[in-house]
């Protein structure tokens, strides 16, 4: 595509253009303003490029070599040109010395691109171009704006069709405009800030739904809730290794100056009533392992107190690019369905595979029939680098965790050199109805952070042991889950999670004392059931309660009165007959109690 851009508009300056899950974009700074009109040309060139079938070759070339070829404006180029390609010297700048250099060049294109690439242009057998939109150089509001320009590309023909007819499905079904439609969320970038939903009360309700999920599945597999707040000290994030690796996706620190005593300290502790006001740094939580590390280390623990399982649906913050945000999909304010389990290596196997079961005993419940789990192992070329030095470490705890993946038939891929630095990780894809995919949640084997925190447990033989610690997230943010279920359902939930479960139509006034008896011994067993009556006609007032998604729509006129009956309908599915009021309740609460699809 870049080469089908330079070739039309020789100035073009491009910078970044990386894969994405959709396929590919690039960004690209042009006097030109391309706009979809622009497409069927570069698409020309394109299919000129495959159609020539040039081979895509890869030059390892010296930093002053590839310096000097910028300064000639030869990268992201056909030829050189007369002004420097900026932003490929900006991008050198910040290749580390222990990096090698990389040029890729189909015909007379050149670019800087660490790779890989198709062998040969020809080897694209149909792509599109997608879409245009605006976005600063590395994401950063002080940088200028550039074009990024959107494509994807597949094998076949037939692949690009389903994937087209794909977007336009999850378009209609796109979680914004549902969220919208039905008033789960709203986004207050002028009060709240970019990237923090509020949820709104029948949001709220799909919250909550998913935290009795969490909660009753946890209990029963033996997990301990705890409450943690949601900043802590400096300290705690230098000892767990965030700072300052992982300061760029923190919120920057509050600085808080405190005098006088400490909590805890007599005022006439040793240094005295009025200690000097001390100035301390406050982070908002990015992640809620360090202050369960802080749980565990509140008591000594022995082997009879393994495994330890500390749940909590944390609130945490991460400062992702404000143009990185997308709607619940990435955000700044995220609830985590998390938890740590603290075990001995003996009890390893047993409390992996039982995270592995409850990630497929929450698919089931959702109707999720394609999944992956990707198992990421470290390079043992980059250890003391990229991962902690612990070759040994690595090996066991990466075997255990493939032998439970082989044993339970759970399908998995491996993925070497992409690690977690100090473990294993496993992140779960998950695709949604319509075949498009998420990536719900990470999973990782933590034997590395316990020791810094100085965890430790007794063990049988009267030695203190390092504790293992699996960080999983089998429902993985509230914002990220539902943002996928409101795709996977069209906004249609199930019965368990529908914010308005069900609703009472009388046909005349004269029916409300029936219909309300009905509503009121719903709700008094949890059910969100309402009552509407208005001068409105009944198929009108229907109409509206299916555009409201209401699950369950209950018309009752003077013969359902009289027989204690009511005429059921569910949304989307149509007339299902008049049937006796209580098997209809009881068919409403055994529906919700075991959460059917
Ligand atoms: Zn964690």
């Amino acid at each position: 595509m870049a080469a089908a851009i330079a070739k039309l508009w020789p100035d073009a300056q491009f910078a970044a253009g990386p894969p994405v899950d959709t396929g590919f974009y690039y960004d690209v700074d042009l006097q030109h303003r391309i706009t979809p009109e622009d497409f069927p040309a570069i698409e020309e060139e394109m299919k000129k490029i495959i159609k020539a079938n040039l081979p895509f070759e890869r030059l390892v070339v010296t930093r002053a070599q590839a310096i000097e070829d910028a300064r000639r404006g030869r990268l992201g180029a056909l030829s050189d040109r007369p002004v420097p390609s900026k932003f490929k010297l900006d991008i050198l700048e910040g290749i580390p010395d222990t990096e090698p250099i990389s040029y890729y060049k189909s015909g007379d294109f050149i670019d800087l691109c660490a790779g890989p690439h198709v062998m040969r242009t020809g080897n694209i057998g149909a792509f599109k171009l997608t879409g245009v939109a605006s976005a600063y150089y590395k994401g950063d509001a002080n940088n200028p704006q550039l074009q990024r320009i959107y494509g994807t590309a597949f094998k076949t023909r037939k692949e690009l069709d389903d994937w087209l007819k794909m977007q336009e499905e999850a378009k209609k079904r796109d979680h914004r405009k549902i969220g919208a439609e039905m008033g789960l969320y709203i986004i207050d970038p002028e009060f709240v800030g970019p990237g923090m939903p509020l949820w709104l009360p029948k949001g709220a309700v799909l919250v909550e739904e998913l935290e009795k999920l969490a909660r009753e599945t946890e209990f029963a597999a033996g997990y301990k809730r705890v409450r943690t707040p949601h900043i802590a000290k400096e300290k705690m994030y230098k000892t767990s290794g965030h700072l300052p690796y992982y300061a760029e996706s923190m919120f920057p620190p509050m600085e808080l100056i405190e005098g006088g005593t400490a909590e805890g300290q007599s005022p006439d502790a040793e240094h005295g009533a009025q200690s000097a006001a001390q100035s301390e740094r406050y982070y908002l939580k990015a992640m809620n392992c360090p202050h369960h590390h802080r749980i565990y280390a509140a008591e000594p623990r022995s082997y009879r107190d393994l495994p330890l399982r500390l749940a909590e649906y944390g609130c945490c913050y991460r400062y992702e690019q404000s143009g990185e945000l997308f709607g619940l999909m990435r955000v700044r304010s995220l609830n985590m369905n998390d938890a740590h389990i603290y075990c001995t290596p003996e009890q390893f196997a047993d409390e992996f595979n039982a995270v592995n079961e409850m990630y497929l005993k929450y698919f089931k419940i959702f109707g999720i029939e394609k999944y992956v789990m990707r198992f990421s192992t470290h390079d043992p070329a980059r250890l003391g680098e990229k991962y902690v030095n612990e070759p040994e470490l690595w090996k066991q705890t990466e075997e255990m965790v493939r032998q439970v993946l082989q044993a339970s038939g759970i399908n998995y891929v491996e993925v070497p050199n992409e690690a977690a630095f100090y473990g294993p990780k496993i992140d779960v894809q998950i695709w949604s109805v319509i075949g498009r995919e998420f990536t719900l949640a990470t999973n990782q084997v933590d034997f590395a952070v316990p020791k810094r925190f100085g965890l430790t447990y007794r063990d049988r033989d009267n030695t203190e042991k390092t504790p293992l610690c699996i960080h999983r997230a089998p429902l993985g943010t509230h914002e990220r889950m539902i943002g996928f279920l409101i795709e996977h359902y069209a906004g249609n939930f199930p019965l368990w999670l529908a914010p308005d479960q069900v609703r009472v139509l009388p046909v005349t006034e004269a029916q409300i004392p029936y219909a309300k008896s009905i509503v009121d011994e719903l709700r008094a067993q949890m059910v969100r059931a309402d009552l509407e009556f208005s001068n409105d006609k009944l198929p009108g007032r229907i109409q509206r309660a299916e555009q409201d998604r209401v699950h369950h729509i209950l018309v009752v006129g003077q013969r359902e009165q009289q027989s204690e009956t009511v005429s059921v309908r569910i949304h989307g599915k149509g007339q299902q007959g008049v049937k006796p009021r209580a098997e209809v309740v009881a068919d409403i609460l055994a529906a919700i109690r075991e959460r059917r699809m």
